[in-house]
């Protein structure tokens, strides 16, 4: 292990503590949650973090709430020993790895709910997952105490509906966001990745270059949130990827424009390829100087 390794902590109490003396010390805490398994696309946010904090927190918690039933909870992969020498090389103060015991501990029956943006999408196949995700958030907002965290767009719904988490409890947490880290071909690095056959890994690349098509039309012109749709969903289609959705959206609203006339245009697909549920996005921004691609905030 070269770097020095990360402080392990595994219990509420121990990790509120350390980040008590952190701010009395006048630290800045930065926080990536993640659920381990940690990729490039992990990693790119922790550099992110590291660069405006002096305290880097990673917890690594596959968090039960946001698996739906028949979903791949039991199966998602846990690599905790190399998860940690990723970190020691990065430089993480701690790695933050409880027990769902400790996060939900036993008889807990509050649930936070955001009821915005979590019946559509990627909601709409998971039913619940947004829910999981927004009352882990704020379990481990509350026991990290961070001031700032980091997240992937990879995840853009996800991201929209946490902004409108932290709004809304006043949690006192700048949010930050990486960009997508693919792999050369334009994949979107992801855990579950792992689960594709040669054959499905081959076709995987259709969502990306199906984002790119949309993107290619936006650039050229087209403001119709269908036909855009209908180029990406073709490209799909040409590379034997069935959709589960493939949407332009607004990002303000979740869901399409009537017709695109500026800001931020959301596109983002979701395909199941064998045992792998994908999902990819592409944001743009269309200003006075043309189409560019860019960060949701
Ligand atoms: P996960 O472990 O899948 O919950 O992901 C933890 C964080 O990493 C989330 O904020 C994700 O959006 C982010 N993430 C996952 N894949 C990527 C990627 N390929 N590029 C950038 N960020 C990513």
């Amino acid at each position: 292990m070269s770097g020095i390794p990360p402080v392990l902590l595994d219990t509420v109490a121990d990790m509120q503590s350390w980040s008590v003396r952190a701010r009395e010390q006048g630290r800045r805490i930065g926080f990536v949650p993640t659920l381990g398994d940690l990729h490039e696309g992990h990693l790119s946010l922790m550099r992110r973090v590291l660069e405006e904090s002096d305290r880097l927190v990673v917890s690594v918690f596959v968090n039960p709430t946001q698996f739906g039933p028949g979903e791949d909870y039991e199966n998602y992969p846990r690599r905790l020993g190399e998860d940690l020498e990723k970190l020691a090389e990065l430089g993480a103060a701690i790695c933050f790895a409880p027990t769902v015991e400790e996060i939900y501990p036993p008889g807990d029956t509050t649930r936070v709910e955001v009821n915005w943006g979590e019946d559509t999408l990627c909601g709409a196949a998971r039913p619940g997952h947004f829910a999981g995700v927004c009352n882990v958030i704020v379990r481990l907002f509350n026991v990290v105490g961070p001031h700032i965290a980091c997240f992937g767009q990879k995840d853009a719904q996800q991201v929209l509906i946490i902004r409108r988490l932290v709004r809304a409890l006043h949690l006192p947490v700048s949010l930050i966001l990486g960009p997508t880290i693919r792999e050369n071909d334009g994949l979107a690095l992801s855990s579950r990745n792992a689960y594709l056959s040669p054959e499905e890994r081959a076709r995987a690349v259709s969502l990306h270059r199906a984002l790119e098509k949309a993107g290619e039309g936006l650039r050229e012109g087209e403001r119709d949130p269908a036909r855009l749709a209908a180029l990406g969903e073709g490209e799909l289609a040409d590379g034997g990827v069935d959709p589960e959705y493939f949407a332009v959206l607004d990002p303000e609203t979740l869901s399409p424009p009537a017709r695109i006339t500026g800001g931020l245009v959301l596109v983002a697909c979701a395909a199941r390829l064998g045992k792998a549920r994908l999902i990819d996005n592409h944001v743009y921004r269309i200003g006075e100087d043309g189409v560019h691609e860019t960060l949701l905030f």
